[in-house]
């Protein structure tokens, strides 16, 4: 286990409870994956993550409940809690001494904001992008984007 090296911590679990890890806070980044891998690997529209330093992320328990995926073609390899299923890390072999972990996993704030978007260009088309929304006739709650001629789209002019 490396030593805690700040004053702060910033603590996560997978959905089960049985993974739990930290961060010494504040992490390096934090940062949008738009991009296809992540987005089926998540199950999301796009994945958010927040990174740092090996030497500042420590396993407090259950780090033999996680089953890993190596992705040859990506150079990466994401684990997975397997009693739960829930994405807990993903690390590039370009960047060995470097851990990424989904920001939703983390309970506390991680002293980032995600202010970077990666792959957009491969971003989902169906991504919901901050389109006015307004409410669903008989649907309590339900909200649904306004008929619009054009979609919003932030990558053109
Ligand atoms: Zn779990």
């Amino acid at each position: 286990m490396s030593k805690v090296k700040s004053a702060v911590q910033s603590h996560g679990q997978c959905v089960c409870c049985a993974v739990r890890f930290e961060i010494d806070v504040p992490a390096v980044w934090a940062w949008h994956d738009h991009g296809e891998a992540s987005r089926c690997a998540q199950g999301c529209a796009y994945a958010t993550y927040v990174g740092t330093w090996n030497s500042r992320f420590r396993w407090l328990q259950g780090e033999e409940e996680l089953t890993r995926y190596e992705d040859s073609k990506n150079r990466t390899t994401r684990s997975f809690c397997r009693r739960c299923g829930t994405p807990v890390t993903y690390e590039k072999a370009r960047s060995p001494r470097f851990i990424n972990i989904p920001r939703s996993l983390f309970a506390e704030r991680t002293g980032r904001e995600p202010r970077y978007h990666m792959n957009l260009t491969d971003r989902a088309d169906w991504t919901y992008w901050g389109e006015p929304l307004g409410p669903m006739k008989g649907y309590p709650g339900v909200m649904r984007e306004r008929p619009r001629k054009k979609r919003l789209d932030p990558l053109e002019d």
